[in-house]
């Protein structure tokens, strides 16, 4: 901050700003007129993208009000910015419109493109009843309820004005179909969270769609409040066009030119059915609808295709979206499932549609998100097997790195730059080892300890509810002496993430006894902490939770106390942070090759924690054998066969085996050899920080977008890239 800057903190009105939507707070006028203005200016090349899920909650990364607690700007003079001071330092920071990995990627690839200056704004829904919450009883498993949030409370989250009536919101009116030739118009509010970056110097806007408005029409309201929301199929359908049906017109309302649509996983791809009319009335004229001929519809495709760039982000069936024809039909146009049965047909049901072939076949580019991944995804697109590339996922660096950990980077010389430049922990040379062993080991303790923490408390917490609730504590150990809870320089191993059953979190208590008896034999105490929600329709990712909760009390009882499983209720951002820190292992044990890549594991690495994990996703870049982490399980060639999620396909007796055979090695180096496990640690910083991080994955986008862009953003876009390249390795 220069010395004007700090002369007007005094009452923080430096960061207000105003424009005819609104005033907001957190950016200077200035800065937000220049980034408005790109937006705004056609000869700016823009980026919408778009989500059904962001994650970015303010309580994990916050830098203005990191900013206002640093220079100590609790009041200010100005009333204005005392009510925001107050919502700011005080309000609830949870924005849960996200259900996990492809949200919280959304939210930290957003950050970086704000880091990085590339003009992008970010559109997706507003879920009033977020995803869900979850309360956990040990006799009934998973219950989920409604998340209880207010928008209009959360202080990062603004509502945009109407410029002709200052004193209303904007309403933007959407076009929908519903079996009629005409559209019937449905308002809906705006919102905006500005990700704002580390040097308050840049932001990218997030929109957020809110159609809970009172009068509604049911069928907007029952799809509106929740993300993810599968109580009916029409419910899903209309969730994905709300979506696809905002984008234009939000971005007309504001006046935004935008060049490039990047669809992060195909939720949005309706989009692609404006585009097509859009073109087709400015080709053809108004009647364009009765006119139109195939070559005419595939011309304007091929026109729209231009602008999207298509991630695709699973292997697994349930992430793409096939619907009915009969039941589209009574939801869009006439003209609409004319340019859907040329683009959406799927190849095995002709009665269905199929959104993902709609987007394999519509658009400029299309990526999917690790190596393995994408080359299973040419095996499973076999069409389009030229066009797929692979951009491999990453995560905010500074958002996960945990600030007992950034303490202890900030004073070694070779990473005086790590905030600007992750890729700078490559340049760790074996002078640097003795400078950060010992203060990493010492943040690595002090993350352990605030973890553990949490969770005795937790734990304490569940026992005093039982008193005035009726709901049975999750964790057996609520019911033990609080002797006999989580206590330091114990193995600490962290699985948390959702509960697909791909994911197979039950997969290491597969052969209890066997576990117990590793632990028995070397008197070796592990704390095995596990956390994630499954989706209240997924009857078997439930299950699988309750077989959590049903193991802990046999595992304590084999190892004679030895092994604690413990559930951590509610994960979130903030649970997942404390964990990726906290622990000493991060275990991931999907069935190759179905985690596409997995992000939470990277969020360990930054960490230096090591990762015990089978090679699927980004691990099969990550490992370095001896040096990051450790591998178990199967990692032959990937067959279509292997794609298979039947229960009896998920390989748990060879993995887990493999896993008992794996887990005596770890337990001897931490216990016996500390310093080389420490070495493990810094070799994590040195291989996979540089590599596993969003600003090197956005170089990579910012490459595939093709975009003009100013001469010093070229230039760290280019240093990024110059890192490493998805498709083939360069460092
Ligand atoms: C990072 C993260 C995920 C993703 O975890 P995976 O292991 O990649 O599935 C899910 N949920 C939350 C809250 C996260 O922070």
């Amino acid at each position: 901050m220069n010395a004007a800057q700090t002369n007007n903190t005094a009452t923080a009105t430096h960061l207000l700003s105003t424009c005819p939507f609104g005033t907001f707070f957190g950016i200077s006028q200035k800065i937000f007129d220049d980034v408005w203005q790109k937006l705004k200016d056609p000869a700016t090349d823009a980026v919408a993208y778009v989500s059904m899920e962001i994650g970015a909650d303010p309580d994990v990364f916050h830098p203005v009000k990191t900013y206002m607690e640093t220079h100590g700007f609790t009041e200010s003079s100005d009333q204005r910015v005392s009510a925001l001071l107050k919502r700011y330092l005080k309000g609830p920071r949870k924005i849960p419109n996200y259900s996990g990995g492809l949200g919280v990627l959304a939210g930290d690839t957003l950050k970086s493109f704000a880091d990085l200056r590339i003009p992008v704004v970010a559109v997706s829904l507003l879920y009033r009843e977020g995803y869900f919450s979850q309360i956990v009883d040990s006799k009934i498993g998973q219950i989920d309820h409604a998340t209880r949030w207010t928008p209009e409370e959360t202080p990062t989250l603004f509502q945009l004005k109407d410029p002709v009536n200052p004193d209303q919101p904007l309403t933007i009116a959407i076009p929908f179909f519903n079996g009629q030739h005409h559209p019937t118009l449905i308002p809906a509010r705006v919102w905006m969270k500005m990700e704002i970056n580390d040097l308050l110097d840049y932001f990218v806007p997030q929109f957020l769609i809110d159609y809970s408005l009172p009068d509604a029409p049911p069928w907007v309201t029952e799809s509106a409040h929740q993300l993810y929301n599968a109580k009916s199929t029409v419910i899903k359908a209309n969730q994905r066009r709300m979506l696809g049906a905002a984008i234009l017109p939000l971005l007309e309302a504001l006046n935004f030119s935008i060049d490039t649509i990047h669809l992060n996983e195909q939720h949005g791809v309706t989009v692609t059915l404006h585009l097509i009319f859009q073109e087709l009335q400015s080709a053809l004229g108004p009647s364009f609808q009765d006119t139109m001929t195939d070559a005419e519809i595939i011309a304007a495709a091929n026109r729209v295709a231009n602008k999207i760039v298509y991630t695709i982000h699973t292997p697994v069936k349930a992430g793409h979206d096939r619907f009915d024809r009969d039941l589209y039909a009574t939801i869009s146009h006439r003209a609409f499932q004319r340019i859907l049965n040329l683009f959406a047909q799927d190849e095995e049901f002709s009665h269905e549609y199929n959104f993902t072939a709609m987007a394999m076949r519509l658009n400029r580019a299309i990526n999917s998100v690790s190596r393995l991944h994408r080359d299973v995804t040419k095996k499973q697109f076999p069409d389009f097997a030229e066009k797929i590339k692979a951009i491999t996922n990453g995560v905010h660096h500074l958002t996960w790195i945990s600030d007992n950990r950034r303490r202890c980077f900030d004073p070694i010389p070779s990473l005086s730059n790590w905030r600007k430049d992750p890729g700078c922990f490559a340049r760790l040379t074996k002078e640097d080892v003795p400078l950060l062993m010992e203060p990493l080991r010492s943040a690595w303790d002090a993350d352990n300890r605030q973890l553990l923490q949490f969770v005795n408390s937790m734990l304490k917490s569940h026992r005093e509810q039982m008193l005035e609730t009726w709901i049975d504590p999750p964790n057996h150990l609520s019911h033990l002496p609080e002797s006999d809870w989580l206590q330091p320089g114990v193995f600490t191993i962290g699985f948390a993430r959702r509960f697909s059953t791909y994911k197979r979190a039950d997969l290491i208590f597969d052969d209890i006894p066997r576990l117990a008896e590793i632990l028995v034999n070397n008197n070796w105490p592990v704390h095995f902490l596990f956390a994630g929600k499954a989706h209240p329709a997924d009857e078997p990712g439930k299950s699988v939770l309750k077989l959590i909760l049903d193991n802990q009390e046999e595992l304590y009882l084999r190892s004679k106390g030895l092994g604690k499983l413990v559930f951590i209720t509610g994960y979130d951002m903030q649970v997942a942070k404390l964990m990726v820190a906290g622990v000493h292992a991060w275990l991931n044990n999907p069935k190759r090759p179905l985690e596409a890549s997995g992000t939470s594991g990277m969020k360990a690495a930054l960490n230096g924690v090591p990762n015990i994990s089978i090679m699927d996703g980004w691990w099969v870049e990550g490992y370095h054998q001896g040096q990051t982490g450790w591998k178990f399980g199967f990692e032959g060639p990937v067959e279509q066969a292997d794609l298979s999620e039947a229960p009896e396909s998920l390989l748990y007796t060879e993995d887990a085996d493999d896993f008992y055979r794996l887990l005596p090695k770890v337990l001897e180096m931490f216990y016996q050899k500390p310093d080389l496990y420490m070495q493990r640690a810094i070799n994590n910083l040195r291989l996979n920080v540089p590599i596993f991080n969003t600003h090197r994955m956005a170089a990579e986008y910012v490459k595939q977008y093709r975009l003009q862009l100013d001469p010093d953003i070229h230039r760290a876009v280019d240093r990024f890239h110059g890192l490493y390249h998805s498709e083939h390795k360069v460092i």
